[in-house]
């Protein structure tokens, strides 16, 4: 099964270029097995989204695409779009199961699922007594109405970023999501444990990569970009050797001005090469957070994984 996402910043793109790129996106991870298919794409109003879902190969989410009434001319200057092939752990293969799994009815927040989240049926009983009213039987629903429950708690609105550390925090198991808000329209937040995943950047300009907090133990090992970028713009300055898994990169053009840009989110290389061969992959417990044509990678601290931090564990 695979995961796919895709951003495209201040460049024009018709509805039918993006839901090419996902479609070929998905059929790309063919060969990791699946049995559903299903994607969102922005609508035409602000906050509006189609959802295309289909039981079988990537052919027949083709098909139910191109027969379907929505306008594949329009064009758009950003979007943001997610997909997913499914292969069932929870809940047969069917239309209602597929993803991407919404929070409700107005789909105020949607997600992609590779993976297992062990401790769902705990989370989903805790959800319903608040009144969350399930509709499917995978567990990637609990992570969805999760993400909804917690957004509601706050009176001030978090940012994407804080909104799925928190929610990140809850979950038991292994995963790679990728979520999509319509309270946080043109963002995507991605994020894995234990499952694969990895971002593609294309642009034509020169990349810039900002490191804050750097605050890595010994070796900084987490530089996996396939195209080098200038030396110099990858090392650690003053890397500490206190604490671990702290990070926080940027990605923007030198000049610092907007530019044209495309994200690309997959389980494997496989589905973005075609596009670009710009690749960072993500390790565990990172989240990636791509917004206004930048992207940003926090790496969750141990302490808010939920195991103690190296420090923590000196000082008890
Ligand atoms: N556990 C999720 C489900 O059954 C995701 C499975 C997958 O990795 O495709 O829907």
């Amino acid at each position: 099964c695979g995961i796919f996402g895709y951003c495209s910043y201040l460049k024009e793109k018709s509805r039918k270029e993006v839901l090419d790129v996902l479609t070929s996106g998905l059929a790309r991870q063919e060969y990791r097995g699946y049995d559903s298919a299903g994607l969102v794409v922005d609508g035409d109003k602000k906050g509006e989204v189609y959802f295309f879902r289909e039981v079988g190969k990537v052919a027949g989410l083709r098909k139910k695409i191109s027969s379907s009434d929505v306008d594949q001319n329009k064009t758009m200057m950003e979007q943001v779009s997610i997909a997913h092939t499914r292969w069932a752990t929870h809940g047969p293969p069917s239309e209602r199961n597929c993803h991407p799994i919404r929070s409700d009815v107005n789909s105020e927040f949607i997600v992609v699922h590779n993976g297992i989240v062990t401790n769902n049926t705990e989370l989903r009983t805790v959800l319903e007594k608040r009144g969350y009213k399930f509709q499917t039987d995978t567990d990637t629903e609990a992570v969805a109405i999760l993400t909804k429950y917690i957004f509601d708690q706050h009176n001030e609105k978090p940012t994407f970023t804080n909104l799925i550390k928190a929610v990140l925090k809850e979950l038991e198991g292994s995963f790679a999501f990728v979520f999509k808000s319509a309270h946080y329209p043109n963002e995507v937040v991605t994020a894995r444990r234990g499952s694969p995943l990895l971002i593609g950047v294309k642009t034509d300009k020169k990349l810039k990569v900002d490191f804050v907090d750097v605050e890595i133990a010994g070796q900084e090992n987490s530089e996996s970009l396939m195209e080098a970028p200038p030396t110099g713009l990858l090392s650690v300055p003053n890397a500490t050797p206190k604490v671990l898994r702290t990070q926080s990169r940027a990605f923007m053009s030198e000049d610092g001005l907007p530019q044209p840009i495309e994200f690309f989110v997959a389980s494997d290389a496989a589905a973005i090469i075609e596009h670009t061969k710009r690749v960072l992959y993500l390790e565990d417990d990172d989240i990636a957070h791509i917004a206004q044509g930048e992207l940003h990678i926090h790496r969750l601290r141990r302490s808010e994984a939920g195991e103690p931090s190296p420090q923590q564990q000196a000082t008890t």
